[in-house]
């Protein structure tokens, strides 16, 4: 991804740097070359090149790009889980991903983690992204997903004969688990995702309370990726399920759902990051029914929802790391409205603005492996900036309307929200590789 040139200096503005540190009052950012050289006080800044260009924040807010660590670039709208796999093909999926790589830099959201994606998309998405082909966010892939035959993701009964390829691999067993992951490292993906439990939203028995994967497979699964310097993580909503990925040596959770006094031990210990995406449940809860959803699912995402908000206030009193991310991409989680987790996460779960900015920025970063490169404003950290028209400490919901944001800032580059000044000129030129 190409890095930006020139001196930019973003004032006017209260800064919240990500850290977790109280928000910096008549704040000034400092860019050069793309990289963050001050983040703080006016007073204290050093003296402006008047050759910067200037971004006047207009009393709003200055904070790090957002980091989605939940993302999947190819759902689409789904309504049913016969959408995820069946319901383009690949070809168009592979163009909405586009989209909606496209549309989540938009959001303001500089960085993004898959939660896994069709065949091989979101990998040479990234790639794309990488090359300057296509606006989106610095991104980690996941590919394909891992699930225990007949768990969550195994739903099609057999007379469909429909192959799940695309979206599962589908695993009986360590040595198929082994076989799986080989595969997914060979594709090039960084994480692998599996699903140790159900879910809710099953249509069948694999529900909130289930587990679709052994240990020995999830050991078998952590390893094998370890060796080649791939991380795991999984969808993990039953007690035991968390456990199992926490002693097999899981890289991360997605969910957490329901922990007890052991799992949070378990997780702090290594301190393990969980990405709850708790909007999905609450949206579940309010647009289901009107969709068609039964009685016994919305209760079940109902127990779901109270379940990780109830672990998610707990892990960051213990001092645990959260991300945020959320599963968009479904008929009542639409993309483009990813920041409606951060709302949910301070109107509904308690969270201080300042930490849920943290969550969704630095421990974003770090869960992608990058902390050291971005996720808060600090000095020697790439220019990844989100300059907001309003105070976002005093209303997190200006953070769900792009028509909110003056400048999503990448690498030094305004490539969207108002000020945006990105132009696509990739292709073409003489040996130009991509
Ligand atoms: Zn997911």
């Amino acid at each position: 991804m190409k890095q930006g040139s020139g001196k930019y200096v973003i004032r006017n503005g209260l800064i919240i740097d990500g850290t977790g540190a109280d928000p910096i009052p008549d704040g000034v950012v400092l860019v050069d070359d793309g990289v963050i050289t001050f983040a703080g006080t006016a007073a204290e800044a050093p003296e402006v090149d008047p050759a910067a260009t200037a971004i006047d924040a207009n009393r709003g807010t200055i904070l790090p790009g957002l980091v989605e660590a939940h993302f999947h670039p190819t759902y689409f709208n789904v309504r049913e889980l016969q959408d995820l796999d069946i319901k383009y093909p690949v070809e168009y999926v592979t163009m909405l991903a586009s989209v909606n790589a496209r549309l989540v830099l938009e959001c303001g959201y500089t960085a993004a983690r898959s939660g896994g994606s069709l065949f091989n998309v979101d990998v040479w998405m990234k790639k794309a992204i990488e090359n300057d082909l296509i606006p989106g966010p610095r991104f980690a892939a996941s590919g394909r997903e891992i699930c225990g035959a007949a768990g969550l993701m195994d739903w099609n009964p057999d007379f469909r004969k429909i192959g799940m390829e695309g979206l599962v691999l589908c695993i009986n067993g360590s040595d198929e688990a082994r076989a799986a992951v080989r595969t997914l490292v060979k594709d090039g993906v960084e994480w692998v995702k599996t699903y140790p439990t159900g879910d809710a939203a099953a249509p069948n028995v694999n529900d909130h309370h289930t587990l679709c994967m052994t240990y020995e497979e999830m050991e078998a699964v952590v390893t094998t990726a370890h060796n080649h310097g791939v991380k795991v993580t999984g969808h993990c909503r039953a007690t035991e399920g968390i456990k199992n990925a926490l002693r097999a040596g899981y890289d991360a959770i997605e969910h957490g759902t329901f922990m007890d006094d052991e799992a949070l031990e378990l997780l702090l210990e290594r301190d393990v990051p969980v990405v709850p995406a708790l909007q999905f449940e609450f949206a579940s809860i309010q647009y289901g029914p009107e969709l068609g959803m039964p009685r016994s699912v919305v209760d079940g995402h109902q127990e779901t929802l109270d379940g990780g908000a109830e672990s998610a206030r707990r892990i960051l009193e213990a001092g645990g790391r959260l991300g945020m991310g959320g599963d968009y991409g479904f008929a009542w989680t639409p993309h483009g409205t990813y920041a409606q987790e951060l709302t949910f996460f301070v109107n509904y779960v308690g969270f201080s603005v300042v930490d849920t900015i943290k969550c969704a920025t630095k421990t974003g970063a770090e869960i992608m492996g990058r902390g050291d490169e971005f996720g808060t404003l600090e000095a020697g950290k790439l220019a990844d900036v989100l300059v907001v028209d309003g105070d976002v400490h005093r209303d997190i919901r200006l953070l769900e309307d792009r028509m909110n944001l003056i400048a999503v800032m990448q690498g030094g580059i305004v490539k969207a929200g108002a000020l945006a000044e990105y132009q696509q000129v990739a292709l073409g030129g003489v040996g130009r590789e991509y």
